[in-house]
């Protein structure tokens, strides 16, 4: 968890710099950054690619542009590389196998599936699992049919060519092997999974689940924030101009008018806020964003 601080640290202190529009240190915290391992988790908590825009937007040193575009760039490698991967994986898992049955009858053929699993190597989440063991208790094995049943919410699970049935064994033993019992933790455990599964609303997450995006391991121990939301999905808008500028007016709780003219567009739409930058007893600084065209300027 230190390395999640760290950043915030970073953030905070990268914040303060361009809402003071002094960048002094800035180099240091920026090389510091560049030390620390990132993770997409950590970018998405810390929203880190925010701040460090916000400042190479504002820089003038060019060597503080540079690591910070160097940083940005890096960062969206792994955003990048993570969304291609579950692209990759939705394509050859949509690729039509040879035999793709789905029958209604859940129960009797789960002892021979596996045998004579019809997926081919392009499914590697799926097929490389081990085997599910067989269990007899009454309460997991509704359990698995409930799971079964969500993921076959709608009609995706034929298009991916999912074996729902092994799929939900999967993610019912992984919930087992972490709970240990089929008490009212299980149960609520495998409720929350069913519910967001069938979620119309994400079907985002059905489909990565169904595809191996999230492995059953995952899926089996994830909280209901990580279900509903959309990680990559959050971490792409986070990234735009539009929330960086979002995100700087509500930091700076700027003021909507209409007594500013935009240089650039001529229109009358701007949000102002007002920033000591100096001492206390100089005049404060008025800084002006256009809500039209995203110009900025300061009026003194
Ligand atoms: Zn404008």
């Amino acid at each position: 968890m230190g390395g999640e601080e760290e950043i915030v640290r970073i953030a905070k202190r990268l914040d303060k710099m361009v809402a003071k529009k002094s960048a002094d240190g800035a180099m240091d915290l920026l090389k510091e950054l560049k030390s620390m391992p990132m993770t997409l988790d950590l970018l998405q908590s810390t929203r880190i690619g925010m701040s460090v825009n916000a400042l190479r937007k504002q820089s003038t040193d060019e060597e503080v542009i540079s690591l910070a575009k160097s940083l940005i760039k890096s960062w969206k490698k792994l955003l990048d590389a993570s969304e291609e991967k579950s692209e990759e994986k939705k394509r050859n898992l949509s690729l039509p196998t040879s035999s793709s049955k789905e029958s209604g009858n859940s129960r009797d053929q789960s002892s021979n599936k596996r045998q004579d699993a019809p997926k081919t190597p392009t499914t590697p989440k799926i097929t490389t699992f081990p085997p599910v063991p067989v269990t007899c208790d009454a309460v997991r094995n509704k359990c698995r049919e409930m799971l079964t049943s969500a993921l076959q919410s709608d009609s995706d699970h034929v298009a991916i060519g999912a074996d729902c049935e092994h799929l939900a064994a999967q993610i019912e033993e992984c919930i087992y092997q972490d709970v240990k019992n089929t008490d009212m933790k299980y149960k609520n455990r495998v409720r929350s999974r069913i519910s967001n599964l069938k979620d119309s609303k994400n079907p985002e997450l059905r489909k990565n689940v169904l595809c191996g995006a999230i492995t059953p391991e995952q899926i089996a121990v994830m909280t209901s924030e990580e279900m509903a939301s959309n990680e990559l999905k959050e971490i792409r808008k986070a990234m735009t101009k539009e929330a960086i500028r979002e995100h700087q007016m509500a930091k700076t709780g700027g003021t909507q008018t209409d007594l500013f003219t935009c240089g650039k567009c001529k229109k009358k739409n701007c949000t102002y806020t007002q920033v000591q930058t100096r001492s206390s007893d100089e005049p404060m600084t008025t800084f002006v964003v256009c809500n039209e065209c995203g110009n900025r300027w300061k009026f003194c």
